[in-house]
């Protein structure tokens, strides 16, 4: 199923703006948020759809998400970001904006709008740079969908904190997306990147001492992506993974051009690599 942000927008206003009496728009409200948990859904679709109906159950084995479980990256952060800039964009200037103004500012972009409210002075100015668009809108879809954040469709679709932000904020609440709903186009993986047993389609052709590289390298990425709270295909892609696992680097020199290494990444993380495959032997 694809939709976009705005989609899910203009399905709350039409709701909203509806005649209908409020209890009914209640009951449309809530039949929207069940069609967009269960396809954003990155767990068994079965037990979601049972739990719908108030019925506990065990992943089935049989749907999509079981068979092949999705890419999943955790957006929490970015949506934490995000949440804090509606609240300070708010403080700020006294009255809120649209998604992409939000966005805006997260990835720091120098706009004529940010320039005109002092939006670059906010302490969320640029803390978002390393998240793409497509995957801040992705995680503001979300909160959308499931109320963290509300739409007001009297002023503009500008976005509002609400009573739901709250968990987000003091992270009682996941935001888990699809990376194939959210990586850039052309980006699109449809293996689990991180924490999976599952092995890894990038995996596959290497020898069994390479699997080994591969999963220590993989472990020490997870490491890294939590410390800087990024994505894990940000720091370094399966694919390059694996070919760093398949060559077995002894040097920096050896490190250089591999496909996915670029010199600015070689000299970031390319002695740590070196580090992870030393301390295997
Ligand atoms: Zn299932």
């Amino acid at each position: 199923m694809a939709y976009g942000l705005q989609d899910v927008v203009n399905q709350r206003r039409m709701i909203d703006e509806s005649p209908a009496a409020e209890e009914f728009k209640q009951v449309l409200r809530g039949k929207l948020d069940a069609l967009l948990a269960l396809a954003e859904a990155t767990d068994c679709r079965r037990v979601r759809l049972l739990a719908y109906f108030g019925e506990k159950s065990r992943p089935c084995g049989n749907c999509d998400n079981c068979l092949q479980p999705p890419a999943v990256w955790d957006g929490t952060e970015a949506a934490r970001m995000l949440l804090s800039t509606i609240y300070r964009v708010h403080q700020a200037s006294g009255i809120t904006f649209g998604a992409g103004h939000l966005m805006d500012i997260l990835r720091g972009k120098a706009t004529e709008k940010v320039a005109q409210f002092g939006h670059d002075k906010l302490s969320t100015f640029g803390i978002g740079a390393a998240f793409s668009e497509q995957q801040l809108r992705g995680v503001l879809r979300q909160l959308i969908a499931t109320e963290a954040v509300a739409v007001d469709a009297s002023a503009y679709n500008t976005l509002q904190l609400t009573a739901g932000s709250r968990a987000v904020l003091k992270g009682e609440q996941q935001v888990r997306l699809r990376e194939s709903v959210s990586a850039p186009a052309g980006r699109r993986r449809t293996r689990s990147s991180g924490g999976s047993k599952a092995p890894s389609a990038a995996a596959a052709n290497l020898t069994a001492d390479g699997q080994q590289r591969f999963t220590a390298l993989k472990a020490w990425r997870a490491e890294i992506a939590r410390e800087h709270n990024l994505p894990a295909y940000v720091i370094f892609h399966d694919a390059t993974l694996a070919a760093i696992a398949a060559l077995a680097p002894q040097s920096l020199r050896d490190l250089e051009g591999v496909s996915g290494i670029g010199a600015a990444k070689l000299d970031k993380y390319g002695p740590a690599v070196l580090d992870v495959l030393r301390a295997m032997d």
